[in-house]
């Protein structure tokens, strides 16, 4: 639908909230929280939460009014209605989507289904729950935040549960995410938190939705047994020839059929591709990717304890503790000859995309949304509209100014900095990376100006420092994601001075994050100053341009003018862009098939933990499932081979009959076989006396067999997929070729766990003690 016809739309709504408005003032405050009951009655008898909606959200903007001292304004009705609606709302910064969230957060927290409120870090969640919880408390809704301060500090089973019984939750996207997956790993019914989902706005939504989205959630296990493969690849690569042995282009390396045959001849091997080259073929991927993609400075640095530390593109910080994953990283230690760090095993992963799109209903909110209007409706199917502001926007947006080089770049800045802050205007000086905050400190010391640096890896006191930037004489100094979600108020007198200065040192990663610092300014109609200050040595124009054709404007030995100098800048971002948004399509598109059988897995544990169980028939169908895998594996069969399998996967107990059945004859040994199972299925049964025990043994089995294949399976592709793309050349399918894999992986895991259901059932010791509890050991 077309913006206008939409926000038409939403404006009709608006007039029918409001039309209860004054009948909702009349209301004492018992009167007024007594509405919830009702509501959820109504809906009880089937009403729509829509025919609710206008009635509902008079009520609840009446409860912020009285318990948060605002009522909302009628763009943040409209915004609400948007937001219930499934939308992605475009509204300023400043505008109050914390309080516009109230509206849509309590219609559909009436279901007694729970609402969910996430945003992007534990600062904002803690806060909001904090802030916006009295009015929902007051209207009778229970009110509970996910994260702690501490982001170490974890929460206990019976706690989760009482957070996530709320009517209204806010939490952090990766507090729920790793919740999701942990509550998939439970062993049994009564130890599951969460209920299914219902609801969920998503605060700061680019950055949740797309800045994240790249990077997986992983769940890690136990240690994985170190490879001595890192250091041999590590040896090999160095050896190999670009465009001979190897081909790069853009993120993108892989060996060539001469490079591969290469390969095969130092290591020894006829065939590469072969499974059991599959150890070496993947570390020799994760080396060239190391040596040839993966740059020092740009991805990852070394840290003081010398360590990999991460480097966050839009950040430009560290990422504190996050390993890149399936050995890739160990594969970076090596080229850095450091230590090798302990290689996890992944047990649980998950892309923020497909997890969102678990939600029956989702939709989410930020003052910078619409630039990437095209790739989340792609993505997600979800259409962006954008709200209106309360006040006309003020702020004025300067045109760029262009250099040729970074010196004169930072010069410029400093002085514009001097000359706003001379007058009194507060000014915030914003950089596209940690590097940068250092150099404008620098020279700020240099000219004795006192100012704060945001460079720290914590929002909580971000979120202090930059509150206060608004204040007279304030100088701050931080990356653009710095601080983000924080109200920055103008201090008495500043006003009058022209608002709060942006101004912006360098392109950014992505003309949301501009916008995003601009809007730091401005504010509910605000007056305000915002200019971005580009140079030829930004980092942008390094990723996405030809360097050695630039040089000569960047040392001075040629002029360039603006115009060119604006064009190269604007489309190294266009490149930069564009590559963020192909590494969210592909980390979605290997997510495909996890996705698929993430799904069946956990509906069958689902299945299995709410006391589900697999019926003898069943049973004995998956044991001749796996004897005819025996016997087709098996063409030439020998006694030997025949009883190990009965002590494998049957009975413990020898028997010495085999030896005379004639092993030529499949159906003769199928039957002697499946006898054997039907009586060592009776043994059990007669150890367990009742039939609820045996169900429950059953139920364990399984699971185990389930979640041991399954884990086994999601650490499998988190390698394929490091491991696949170095297969790739210009005419092969990268993805054809990783969703073939994965398909004959899960056939794999398939009959791995038909075979240890079988085991497990058959092979387990098992008993009941006298309060006729059930003693399980598996094999
Ligand atoms: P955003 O998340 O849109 O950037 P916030 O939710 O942080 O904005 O709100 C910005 C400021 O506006 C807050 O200080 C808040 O108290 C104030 N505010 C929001 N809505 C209203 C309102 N309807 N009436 C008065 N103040 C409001
Ligand atoms: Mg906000």
């Amino acid at each position: 639908m077309k913006t206008r016809k939409l926000v038409n739309k939403l404006r009709k709504e608006l007039k029918k909230v409001k039309a209860y408005k004054e009948q909702m003032e009349q209301l004492t405050d018992q009167q007024l929280s007594g509405l919830t009951a009702s509501f959820k009655e109504r809906y009880e008898k089937g009403e729509s939460l829509d025919k609710i909606l206008p009635e509902a959200f008079a009520a609840m903007c009446e409860a912020d009014k009285r318990v948060l001292g605002m009522y909302p304004f009628d763009v943040q009705i409209m915004a609400g209605v948007a937001l219930h609606q499934g939308y992605l709302a475009e509204m300023n910064t400043g505008e109050g989507k914390t309080l516009t969230a109230t509206l849509p957060m309590y219609l559909n927290g009436l279901t007694g289904e729970g609402a969910i409120l996430v945003t992007n870090n534990e600062y904002l969640a803690l806060r909001d729950a904090e802030e916006m919880g009295p009015a929902y408390r007051f209207m009778g809704l229970s009110v509970m935040a996910g994260v702690k301060r501490d982001e170490d500090d974890r929460f206990e089973n019976d706690e989760k549960k009482e957070i996530y019984k709320a009517d209204i939750v806010y939490t952090t996207h990766s507090a729920l995410g790793f919740d999701y997956l942990i509550n998939n790993l439970v062993k049994s019914a009564s130890d599951r938190f969460l209920r299914p989902f219902n609801f969920i706005i998503i605060d700061e939504a680019d950055s949740v939705l797309l800045d994240s989205a790249s990077t997986p959630l992983v769940i890690s296990g136990a240690p994985r047994v170190q490879s001595n493969l890192y250091e041999s690849a590590d040896f090999f690569v160095r050896t190999l020839r670009e465009n001979e042995d190897y081909e790069v282009e853009e993120k993108n390396v892989w060996f060539t059929e001469k490079g591969l045959e290469y390969a095969e001849e130092y290591f020894g091997i006829d065939n590469i591709f072969a499974p059991e080259y599959f150890e070496i073929y993947r570390h020799l991927v994760l080396a060239l990717r190391a040596h040839k993609i993966i740059e020092k400075g740009t991805e990852y640095m070394i840290s003081e304890n010398g360590e990999v530390a991460l480097i966050d593109a839009s950040s430009g910080r560290t990422l504190k503790g996050v390993k890149l994953r399936g050995g890739q990283h160990q594969a970076i230690e090596c080229k850095e000859r450091l230590e090798l760090s302990q290689e996890n095993r992944s047990m649980a992963s998950i892309t923020y995309q497909n997890f969102f799109s678990m939600f029956p209903k989702m939709s989410g909110m930020s003052g910078t949304i619409y630039d990437a209007k095209d790739e989340l409706y792609d993505v997600y199917g979800k259409q962006v509209v954008v709200i209106p502001t309360n006040n006309p926007i003020q702020r004025v947006d300067c045109p760029d100014w262009y250099f040729s080089d970074s010196k004169k770049q930072f010069e410029a800045a400093i002085r514009l900095a001097v000359k706003k802050h001379d007058t009194g205007q507060p000014v915030l000086i914003v950089t596209t990376m940690i590097a940068d905050t250092e150099i404008i400190s620098h020279l700020l010391v240099e000219k004795g100006l006192p100012h704060s640096v945001l460079n720290a890896n914590n929002a909580f006191w971000e979120a202090d420092i930059i509150k206060e930037a608004g204040q007279m004489g304030a100088m701050t100094v931080a990356t653009s994601m710095a601080g983000r979600g924080t109200d920055i108020k103008l201090g008495p007198g500043v006003k009058e001075l022209g608002g709060l200065a942006v101004i912006g040192v360098g392109r950014m990663l992505n003309i949301r994050d501009e916008r995003q610092a601009r809007g730091r300014s401005g504010r509910q109609g605000d007056p305000g100053y915002s200019r971005f200050i580009v140079s030829l040595e930004d980092d942008i124009v390094e990723k996405g341009t030809d360097l050695e054709k630039i040089q000569k404007y960047i040392d001075g030995t040629k002029r360039i003018s603006d115009r060119k100098i604006k064009r190269i800048v604007n489309s190294a971002q266009k490149i930069n862009e564009e590559l963020g948004s192909t590494n969210r399509k592909t980390s979605k598109d290997y997510d495909v098939v996890l996705q698929l059988e993430r799904k069946l897995m956990y509906d069958t544990r689902d299945m299995l933990l709410d006391g589900g169980t697999v019926e003898k028939d069943r049973l004995l169908r998956i044991a001749e499932d796996n004897v005819d895998l025996f016997l087709k594996e098996n063409k030439e069969l020998d006694v030997t081979t025949l009883n190990r399998y009965l002590l494998d996967n049957i009975s413990y107990r020898m028997e010495k009959d085999s030896g005379y059945l004639n092993l030529k004859n499949r159906n003769r040994v199928k039957a002697y076989i499946m006898a054997r199972v039907e009586q060592s299925l009776e043994e059990k049964k007669a150890s367990i006396d009742s039939e609820s025990a045996m169900n429950d043994f059953v139920r364990v089995s399984a699971l185990s067999a389930i979640d041991e294949a399954w884990i086994e399976q999601v650490d499998y592709l988190q390698q394929l997929q490091a491991a696949v793309s170095g297969r790739s050349s210009a005419q092969r399918n990268l993805m054809f070729e990783y969703h073939a894999e994965a398909l004959e992986s899960f056939r794999k895991m398939e009959n791995s766990i038909k075979r240890n259901i079988i085991r497990n059932v058959l092979l387990s010791e098992v008993s009941m003690d006298k309060k006729n509890r059930l003693h399980i050991i598996l094999p």
